[in-house]
């Protein structure tokens, strides 16, 4: 649980932010750079960061430095501090890093007396302007860590009501690190973790519980694990929020050697919100819906499979060698206050997406939504998550998580067919009947360029790197490709499930050279630019001819539960 540079949101823009571009800063010196920087919005930022680390020297480390440190203009000093840590982000061995990162005294005389971390450190005692603290925060953490004379700020920054939730989780966090990388706790240490355990920010409380748990037997004595243990107990017993209580149920867990206390919360959550299961054959459905409601959401899944394998053929309908999960539950929540808990206290992640499919648990989990809470229906967003499941199982080789199993981008296929399968229409006999995605159409004719398709098959930001993906462009080459090149679609796709799909030799695999595609893709989109509508291509099934059909642009969801008008109903388990 930690935050990373790409979690911070950026800072407002300036009003009218600057029109910035790669081109217009190439043949600017340093000195206008600097001045530019002071006023640069996050995106022109990052441009002026990757166009002087070429040009990073002692002088201009030291200027940053100082920019970063004295200038009166918030907006300045947390500029100067993001391109630092774009500068220490650089490789060690280029000058851009190794200027920023030096510690010797050499590197602090070539600074004019100036050293990165320890300045950056001092600065944190004075700091005000908290998107500042938090680049600093970054810096030190991830590239002078250990540095453990910012101890002090990070206690007194985690326990200062006055600071945001977000600062001071950040620094509890960053607290964490520096404990994991003690050789022993003091007592100090322990007494402000156990004060940490009772701080009125209920993510404090989670966080410290979380230090103790990851412990290790050496880093305390026997008469400190009982004083821990102690501790732990006496803030569990008048703990009322559920993550929080949770982490010190792990922690009390830990100390016993089981796993006891966390499996019965979780199992009261379970029961309270989740307490009908469903099971239609490999489709279970946990929530607090009446069976007919249930049933429903089994149907479409089982409607999206078949139109999965109708769309990439028979080859498909097996899955690959030794995947895990024969079965799927859905974990349906009634509102989406319980969901952020529940994805808070026992997954660790996924509270803020709209759902989310972990492979590894076989779970997909989500909640029922109203127009308001969410731009996607439920329906969108199970049919999205199940077609992950679908592709996990029936294409690509391995999990996850596993090694290697990110060696070739494919985030535009993964999070392209999801999307494709999320708009899925089905008419009451659950055949396929169009495909409904007009939001990503619309997205798309508001930008002014096309999208590149060699960065759309390299893109790794938003699906297994940090940054956020390019759904619209996924969804629509996906659908070009379903639509008018089903031929090349199962040829990449096969490629994927053989293990046989490379980056690089994409023009064979695909068996159409990637300019042709991206020619004939821009086209449609043009056409669609031009107020051409958007043609679909049912899967083909048991009829020989494909049927093209209209969508219309209107975008009509379908309509939404209400949770309020759920019957209460007793936990129990139904087979259909
Ligand atoms: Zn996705």
């Amino acid at each position: 649980m930690s935050f990373t540079a790409s979690s911070i949101t950026p800072p407002t823009l300036n009003q009218p932010p600057s029109p910035c571009s790669a081109a217009d800063l190439a043949g600017a010196d340093v000195a206008a750079l600097l001045k530019r920087l002071s006023n640069s919005d996050y995106y022109c930022t990052e441009l002026i960061a990757a166009t002087l680390i070429p040009q990073a020297s002692t002088s201009l480390v030291g200027q940053l430095l100082k920019l970063a440190q004295n200038s009166a203009k918030p907006l300045a000093r947390r500029n100067a501090l993001r391109v630092l840590g774009r500068f220490a982000e650089r490789p060690a061995g280029e000058p851009a890093h190794d200027l920023v990162i030096r510690s010797s005294p050499a590197g602090v005389r070539d600074l004019d007396g100036i050293n990165a971390g320890p300045a950056l450190a001092g600065q944190l005692a004075h700091e005000t302007d908290e998107d500042s603290l938090h680049e600093i925060l970054w810096i030190l953490d991830a590239y002078f860590y250990p540095l453990f004379n910012i101890q002090g700020y990070l206690e007194s920054a985690s326990a200062n009501i006055s600071n945001s939730d977000r600062l001071r989780f950040r620094c509890i966090s960053a607290y964490a690190r520096l404990m994991y990388a003690r050789d022993k706790l003091n007592p100090h240490e322990l007494a402000f973790l156990n004060a940490s355990l009772r701080s009125d920010d209920f993510w404090v409380r989670a966080e410290a519980a979380f230090i103790f748990e990851q412990l290790r037997p050496e880093q305390v004595t026997k008469a400190e694990r009982e004083y821990i243990y102690q501790a732990l107990k006496q803030a569990w017993q008048t703990e009322q929020l559920l993550t929080p209580r949770q982490y010190m149920a792990r922690a009390i867990d830990h100390f016993n050697g089981n796993s006891i206390l966390s499996s019965q919360l979780r199992g009261e959550c379970e029961t309270q919100w989740l307490p009908n299961t469903l099971v239609h054959h490999d489709i279970s459905v946990r929530s607090a819906l009446p069976d007919v409601e249930a049933l429903r959401f089994i149907k479409l899944m089982e409607n999206e499979r078949q139109a999965f394998f109708d769309l990439l053929g028979p080859e498909f309908t097996t899955p690959v060698a030794n995947d895990p999960n024969d079965k799927i539950t859905l974990m349906l929540f009634a509102s989406k206050a319980n969901y952020i808990e529940y994805m808070n206290a026992f997954v660790g992640y996924g509270a803020q997406a709209g759902g989310l499919y972990i492979e590894r648990d076989g779970k997909l989990y989500t909640f029922l939504r109203t127009r308001a809470e969410s731009t996607f229906t439920v329906e969108q967003l199970i049919q999205h998550e199940f077609g992950h499941y679908l592709q996990g199982r029936y294409v690509y080789q391995h999990l996850w998580s596993d090694a290697g199993y990110h060696t070739e981008p494919r985030g535009w296929a993964d999070e392209g067919l999801a999307e494709y399968l999320g708009g899925l229409q089905f008419d009451a006999n659950g055949r396929c009947c169009g495909t409904n995605r007009p939001e990503h159409v619309n997205s798309i004719c508001g930008c002014a360029d096309l999208c590149d398709l060699n960065g759309l098959i390299c893109r790794r930001e938003g699906y297994d790197q940090p940054g956020t993906f390019d759904y619209p462009n996924a969804w629509s080459f996906m659908h070009y490709l379903c639509t008018h090149r089903l031929d090349v679609a199962r040829r990449l796709f096969r490629a994927m499930r053989n293990g046989q799909y490379r980056d690089e030799a994409f023009d064979a695999v695909a068996g159409v050279p990637l300019a042709q595609l991206q020619h004939e893709w821009h086209n449609t989109m043009t056409n669609w630019r031009n107020g051409g509508a958007v043609e679909t291509m049912m899967p083909p099934t048991d009829s020989p001819s494909i049927i093209t059909s209209i969508i219309e642009g209107l975008f009509r969801p379908r309509k939404p539960l209400n949770p309020d008008r759920l019957p209460s109903s007793d936990a129990s388990t139904r087979i259909v």
